[in-house]
């Protein structure tokens, strides 16, 4: 049998789903169905392990529930075949690294549990129920601590050997940015100087205090626009939708779809850029309805196992 890994088609009737939306900060935990409704919800700090999980499983536990979707910080093990599939891999939070979150959950539910990238279930949620619903792809990207995207082509989670990361592209440097970069990895690649801490270390400040600098914003589109022609070019999807916490900032908008249609040059034609490139449909829930739809996937693929 063809081992699909991720559908969009939806399971039949209405399931009670467990989802998280697991970060570097907070794990954001719901219960709700596939239909994207969301009945219960909780955040949990993420601190070690063994009392962040305590207290997600402590949550779950008042509920019949009948599948987990995961959806994490990484990078992460997703390949099924994988003797350390579930897990969270290189981390800088060190508590974590290495940590079987899939087992742990498996372990403590004895339901299917599916697992993937945040930044994917956004792009699943959002391809799903959000702005780019009815389309059958997507590409959803964070701007917040970190650069992150995930991808629905096809109908399906791009997944390679691995999960993208397309936060770690390399760019062209804008020639009056003499910003070193603070990716611990590659430097100045587009999370180093772009994501939050980047924008907060080159001009000294958080961005939320540099709302009148016109040039901290038209910088930030300069290096956004460079990157999303790539994924253009590549990927070719059909929507683009830009969330995280610096994506507030509503100027950026305007600053990529200026630098962008330089970088195009009419090269390939798209569709009315203010449509095209866009905030999340379902705001700051496309990571945790994503996550239910993780859950309704695992659901189905034991579904058809047993079929
Ligand atoms: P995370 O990526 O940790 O899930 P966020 O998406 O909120 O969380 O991203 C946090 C980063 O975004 C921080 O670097 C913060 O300074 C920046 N940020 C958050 N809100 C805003 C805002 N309104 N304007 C500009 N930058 C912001
Ligand atoms: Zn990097």
């Amino acid at each position: 049998m063809e081992k699909r890994l991720l559908k969009t088609e939806p399971l039949e009737g209405k399931f009670m789903l467990g989802a998280i939306e697991a970060g570097g900060t907070k794990f954001v935990c719901a219960v709700g169905d596939n239909l994207g409704n969301i009945t219960e919800k909780i955040q949990i700090p993420t601190t070690v392990p063994n009392e962040t999980m305590q207290q997600v499983i402590e949550f779950f536990k008042r509920f019949e529930i009948e599948a987990i979707g995961i959806g994490s910080f990484g990078p992460i093990d997703i390949d099924q075949e994988s003797k350390t599939y579930g897990t969270i891999t290189s981390t800088p939070k060190t508590a974590w690294r290495n940590y079987p979150i899939v087992e742990a959950m498996r372990n403590a539910f004895h339901v299917p549990v599916g697992f993937n990238t945040d930044v994917n279930a956004a792009a699943l949620g959002e391809a799903t129920f959000g702005a780019a619903k009815g389309l059958d792809s997507c590409l959803y990207i964070t701007v917040g601590t970190g650069i992150g995207a995930g991808a629905v082509i096809q109908g399906k989670l791009l997944q390679g050997l691995s999960h993208p990361e397309m936060g770690h592209i390399l760019l062209r440097r804008h020639p009056d940015d003499p910003y070193q970069g603070k990716c611990p990895y590659h430097h100045d690649c587009l999370e180093g100087l772009a994501a939050g801490p980047a924008i907060e270390d080159r001009w000294g400040e958080k961005g939320i205090n540099l709302v009148e600098r016109q040039e901290v914003w038209d910088l930030e589109g300069y290096y956004i626009a460079q990157a999303l022609m790539q994924y253009i070019l590549i990927l070719s999807p059909k929507k683009i939708i830009l969330g995280g916490g610096v994506m507030n900032q509503k100027q950026v908008f305007a600053s990529i779809y200026k630098h962008l249609e330089g970088l195009i040059s009419g090269y390939v034609t798209l569709p009315e850029l203010s449509s095209y490139i866009v905030n999340p449909g379902l705001g700051d829930r496309a990571g945790i309805i994503g996550s239910l739809l993780l859950a309704e996937q695992a659901l189905q693929d034991k579904t058809q196992r047993e079929s």
